[in-house]
């Protein structure tokens, strides 16, 4: 069992840049430098026909308009212009966030500190498998209500949000429809158009990018949304987020989209078939386990397993060549259990015992047999040497 090579199964974490990124990434580092404001010479002129190639290619994506993508350092960054944004430019039309309790931390966080400053925020339940409920979505709107804010997919159970039909709610009732499609994009079709999507973030390091670039889509038509700037200066982006762009980055995400584009569906099912195999493997192999998150509805790459009374801690320790996760990379600085686990109604004791998996674009077939021996074998060990505490459970 020694050096092999590491496996790498968080990729809802994060994921690595694509090579062919980086060869479009290179020149934007060493040859077109110039900054792409700077309209006097070549240098920005070559920069900026990065950028808006970056553009056109991130609105594809999503089926936006060029002029609607703004970008920004990332998908938190995002958010929190998105709400921030709408929060202060639409203050007069009431002062009501309806959002739900498995969001990412950017998103509740940013709603918190709304909270303190007047706003009053509905945060919905979900079900057993992540997923919200419409018709409770519909109760919770008043007329205070002017944004509804739900991710497409999630990042530790990979539930997908029934975003059509949340979209077309909002859109009768005339309220502005805001969501995080980090882990989504890429992975499974989002069109902003169909979906009635006003604002929606994301970000390039989960679609093998580079970290530290991201975009929030603004509409621009339909209606025509307008946001308070939270980042001001030259003006840059609408005037929505100065600063001098990150040209290498854009372009790299750029280049990202359009593979995502020309790949997602081939590469849906192949991620898909690993992740199945993954499942069906430790399903087969190890006792006493349990799957979260919805067995249909849920992200090709995402599987999140609670194995009782097995600390994912220690079952992570004794694989250090396997890199998966508990809960959220976002989250997982601290020890408390998962706020999304939680919310599926899973004990204190059994989030401490669930491990996240994100197959992704580079995971090899090899690499799922590895891992469902190696699981099998350190769990049955690990419920040996403590059976006092793994048979308390039973
Ligand atoms: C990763 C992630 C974010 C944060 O994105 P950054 O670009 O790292 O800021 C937000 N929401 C979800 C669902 C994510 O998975």
């Amino acid at each position: 069992m020694t050096e092999r090579a590491p496996i790498y199964l968080d990729n809802h974490a994060t994921t690595p840049v694509d090579p062919r990124v980086v060869d479009a990434m290179l020149p934007y580092l060493t040859t077109f430098y110039g900054n792409p404001a700077s309209r006097q010479h070549g240098f920005g002129w070559r920069a900026e026909a990065g950028v808006q190639k970056a553009r056109r290619q991130v609105a594809a994506l999503i089926h936006a308009e060029e002029n609607e993508i703004i970008f920004t350092s990332g998908a938190t960054e995002s958010i929190n212009l998105a709400l921030k944004g709408v929060a202060e430019g639409y203050r007069s039309r009431g002062n009501h966030i309806v959002t739900v309790e498995t969001e990412h931390h950017a998103v509740l966080g940013t709603c918190q500190t709304l909270e303190r400053v007047g706003f009053s925020v509905t945060r919905l339940a979900v079900d057993r498998n992540g997923h919200v409920s419409v018709d409770d979505l519909e109760r919770a709107i008043t007329d205070r209500t002017i944004l509804v804010s739900v991710m497409v997919a999630n990042n530790e159970i990979g539930t997908l949000a029934p975003i059509d039909a949340i979209g077309k709610l909002c859109r009768e009732r005339g309220i502005l429809f805001h969501s995080d499609a980090a882990q989504a994009v890429g992975k499974v079709p989002v069109d902003v158009r169909s979906m009635n999507v006003d604002l929606l973030s994301l970000t390039a390091h989960k679609i093998y990018g580079p970290k530290g670039v991201g975009a929030l889509f603004v509409r621009k038509s339909g209606p025509r949304i307008f946001l308070a700037p939270q980042i001001e200066g030259g003006g840059h982006e609408e005037g929505l987020r100065s600063g001098t762009l990150n040209v290498p980055g854009i372009v790299g995400f750029g280049e990202a989209a359009a593979l995502a584009s020309l790949e997602m569906d081939h590469e849906r099912e192949r991620v898909g078939g690993l992740r199945d195999k993954l499942e069906d493997g430790l399903v087969s192999r190890v006792e006493d386990i349990a799957l979260n998150g919805d067995r249909t509805e849920r992200l090709s790459g995402n599987l999140s397993i609670t194995f009782r009374g097995v600390k994912a801690d220690k079952l992570i320790m004794d694989m250090k060549e396997i890199a998966v996760s508990t809960g959220s990379a976002c989250s997982s600085a601290s020890p408390r259990p998962s706020h999304v686990l939680r919310a599926i109604g899973l004990s204190d004791e059994d989030s401490h015992c669930t491990i996240r998996f994100g197959v992704g674009r580079f995971t090899k077939e090899d690499e799922i047999d590895y891992t469902i021996n190696r699981i099998a074998e350190v769990v049955g060990r690990i419920r040996k040497t403590s059976p006092t505490q793994y048979l308390a459970l039973s």
